[in-house]
């Protein structure tokens, strides 16, 4: 199971702030966020809107993912190449993530202002309390920094479907099993857990000069005005706590941060190595008959 690594005393703070919380209307921040409809024609070179999106949409998830699904998460949609070799990748929902990020963002300026949360969160450091309070009396810089790396979060969740799926793809080569490996709940539980472990590993400054957080702005900085690398500040160690308890409380959306005990050592393994080569080094392991994964990002309106 995933945690913050505090006390559990403070993650119990964490949990009562976001458990009471409301969303309300932020002017210091909204200027700093565009609304979908203005940055649209901006952002058409990535949208794709397949046709049958919406036959899976709001549909229940079936207990396994397989050649005959698609993956349909609240902010993702991702198309296994099981399924069709030519839509295959990771479809970032769009106008559910923005209206995400645009509360999440309330949530985490809302917590700033709370000194006692903001020493939680900084891990009771000067220095990154410091930093916090810089970021809090600067939005555009808060917006900027919060953006990279809650698209990371849902970006690693995405990746972890692939390989998933690759690891079945190994396995049916050996004769040794069929895609999908194990149950859909087990998979999204696991997605979200090697989404947090990837965004709290991130070294200062490490994320920002990344190809990934490169490619992953250029398709959506459209939506952020003024969006500049230089205004970006790693602050990961408070970001991980605050989606643990945005998603796990305020949203308590169900979906625990955790490796299943149904899952074997050996799969364990597996993804971890694959993980390697397609997070870390951007290497597809398996060559398919189409473009890479990190070309196959795109937004979708449904
Ligand atoms: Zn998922």
């Amino acid at each position: 199971m995933y945690k913050p690594k505090i006390s559990d005393r403070k993650l119990e703070e964490l949990v009562n702030f976001a458990s009471g919380w409301e969303p309300r209307e932020y002017p210091e921040l909204s200027k700093n966020i565009r609304t979908l409809k203005s940055v649209e024609k901006a952002l058409l070179p990535h949208i794709r809107d397949v046709d049958y999106f919406v036959n899976w949409i709001g549909r229940k998830k079936p207990k396994r993912y397989s050649r005959k699904s698609i993956i349909v998460d609240e902010y993702l949609i991702y198309v296994p190449y099981h399924y069709s070799i030519d839509d295959c990748g990771i479809y970032f929902r769009v106008g559910e993530l923005w209206r995400d990020f645009q509360v999440f963002a309330g949530f985490v300026y809302n917590a700033l202002e709370n000194s006692r949360i903001l020493w939680i969160l900084a891990d009771e450091s000067d220095v990154q309390a410091l930093k916090l309070r810089r970021l809090y009396k600067a939005p555009a810089s808060l917006i900027c920094s919060l953006f990279i790396e809650y698209i990371v979060f849902h970006y690693a969740h995405g990746v972890a479907h692939h390989v998933f799926e690759d690891l079945a793809y190994v396995l049916e080569a050996m004769g040794r099993g069929k895609y999908s490996l194990i149950m859909a709940r087990d998979e999204e539980e696991y997605c979200r857990y090697v989404a947090f472990t990837t965004l709290e590993k991130y070294m200062p400054g490490v994320l920002a000069r990344s190809r990934k957080a490169e490619r992953l702005i250029s398709i959506f900085y459209p939506m952020i005005p003024e969006f500049e690398w230089r205004r970006v500040e790693s602050m990961n160690f408070a970001t991980t706590k605050l989606l643990y308890v945005y998603y796990g409380t305020y949203k308590s959306d169900g979906i625990q941060p955790k490796i299943s005990g149904r899952i074997n050592e050996g799969i364990n393994l597996m993804f971890k190595l694959l993980w390697k080569n397609h997070y870390t080094f951007e290497e597809d392991a398996i060559e398919l008959k189409t473009k890479p994964l990190v070309q196959r990002i795109y937004l979708t309106r449904l």
